[in-house]
């Protein structure tokens, strides 16, 4: 039900049906890559992280350099994709089910993987990281670094959220089954925060046989304030009230009451407005894995600075992935090839960070959201389209489309998407946005190409 990605593990999972909301392009090792070198050649290349930026890092530098030693340090014990925990919290897959690669993949790939340990300190001017596993502090040496440690969720500083029992974020594999164990008893379940990650959760939950009542809190006017607009927003805040899901809109939790074990038992909404609730689950945002690096020198904003070529500030140091920052699926793995690429002596570049594209299909109703949806002010023109139950939306300022939406039908997003992306100007877009065809954008090369 799940758009198809392709991506470079292919060939290591034939079934390769990792899902996404951000449909990534097609990702390809680049051209100017270097060939293997020799098999004396005994760089070590540590990579903390085993997640879709590790795991590519793996694959690139093996590809890169075959004689290459090479380490990955995770907190993980396990390769999966985030993007499919609601399918472990459904019951749909297993652990095994939603991993992205073969059970195998680091041994196929000649690699070390030291598992459950977690990275403390790096210090660069040693070339050393110092790592905890089985309350051991250990030490490691590195020729070139690569830290993909990713984003954990946050949890704001609402009163006793953060102390509570029965309440759950949903990032990790650990996350997901605390959940669906939960669930089995739990007969008032919240879930605190309308975007993506809050929608997996409630679309993990609505499947379940038997699930106790369901309630989401949404801050703003409609669930996924961030993709869809109010029309968009409401055909899936329909199809959920039909499954039994109460959603509260433009509300925030100002208190989670707790019994006297100290487990959640209501969220107050304000003005003493009470949910009663026994299973929380906490979307309100991620923040970078920054720890890591402090005391470093590594530099950091939002997550590790980098340049276009993945590398930090230090000598040797890379990052790539959600430590960097940014949150989708198909940049981390950009990221992580490009920073193995330039670790491993090839030259590459990042030279897409479009990360606002997002599809999506809640409970059989796919939907493309591109760009901004939300103008902020009076300056652009939103024009909408409607055929039964496919709809269509976009935001244009001077002949140039901003951000679009289609839901129902979502083919033919592609050019659409380039607009958007590429700020490409079409005349008297306004006019004619939602008749556009191929030729519009496109003309025949020579060669029988075609090109913008
Ligand atoms: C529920 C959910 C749904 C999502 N859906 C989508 C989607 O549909 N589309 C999309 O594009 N994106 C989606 N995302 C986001 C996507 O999963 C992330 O962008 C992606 O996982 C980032 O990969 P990463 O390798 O950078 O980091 P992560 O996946 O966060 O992995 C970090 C790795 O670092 C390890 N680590 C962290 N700290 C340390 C340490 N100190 N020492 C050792 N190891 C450490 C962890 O164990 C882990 O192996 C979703 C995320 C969630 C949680």
């Amino acid at each position: 039900m799940f758009d198809k990605i392709k991506n470079i593990f292919k060939s290591d999972k034939e079934e390769n049906n990792v899902t996404h909301k951000n449909a990534p392009k097609e990702v390809t090792v680049p051209a100017h890559k270097i060939g293997p070198k020799s098999q004396d050649d005994t760089t070590t290349y540590v990579i903390i992280g085993a997640s879709i930026a590790g795991v590519t890092a793996v694959k690139t530098l093996r590809e890169l350099d075959k004689g290459a030693k090479i380490i990955v340090i995770s907190k993980d014990e396990n390769i999966y994709s985030r993007c499919m925990l609601h399918h472990l919290i459904s019951g749909h897959r297993t652990i095994e089910g939603i991993n992205f690669v073969d059970g195998d993949f680091m041994e196929k790939q000649n690699a070390t993987w030291i598992k459950k340990a977690t990275v403390k300190e790096i210090d660069p001017n040693n070339k050393k990281i110092k790592y905890e596993k089985d309350g051991k502090e250990e030490e490691l040496a590195y020729d070139k670094l690569l830290i993909t440690s990713g984003a954990n969720a946050f949890v704001p500083p609402v009163k006793n959220l953060r102390e509570a029992k029965n309440v759950y974020p949903l990032r990790n594999i650990e996350d997901a089954i605390g959940i669906k164990e939960q669930a089995k008893y739990a007969k008032n379940i919240v879930i605190m925060g309308a975007g993506l990650v809050g929608m997996d959760a409630l679309a993990g939950l609505v499947e379940i046989d038997g699930i106790g009542n369901l309630s989401l809190i949404a801050s703003e006017d409609r669930i996924l304030d961030k993709q869809l607009d109010v029309k968009a927003a409401k055909a899936y805040e329909d199809k959920f009230g039909q499954k039994g899901v109460k959603i509260y809109k433009n509300r925030m939790a100002s208190e989670v009451l707790i019994d006297e074990d100290g487990k959640v038992k209501g969220i107050n909404l304000g003005n003493d407005e009470i949910i009663d609730c026994d299973l929380l689950v906490v979307s309100t945002g991620v923040r970078s894995n920054i720890g890591l690096v402090e005391g470093s020198g590594i530099e950091t904003e939002k997550g590790i600075k980098i340049n276009e070529k993945g590398e930090t500030n230090k000598p040797d140091i890379y990052a790539a992935g959600d430590v960097t920052g940014t949150g989708i699926w198909p940049l981390a793995t950009k990221q992580a090839e490009v920073a193995a690429t330039n670790m491993a002596g090839g030259e590459a570049v990042i030279e897409d960070r479009f990360e606002f594209k997002n599809t999506m299909n809640f409970l059989g109703i796919p939907t493309v959201s591109v760009g901004f949806i939300t103008p902020p002010d009076d300056t652009y023109d939103i024009l909408t389209y409607t055929d039964g139950d496919n709809y269509k939306m976009a935001v244009i300022k001077d002949d140039v489309l901003i951000g679009f939406i289609a839901q129902g039908d979502i083919s033919y997003v592609g050019p659409y998407t380039q607009l958007v992306k590429e700020k490409i100007k079409v005349d008297n877009l306004a006019e004619r946005v939602f008749e556009l065809g191929y030729s519009d954008f496109f003309k025949i090369k020579e060669d029988g190409q075609f090109e913008w």
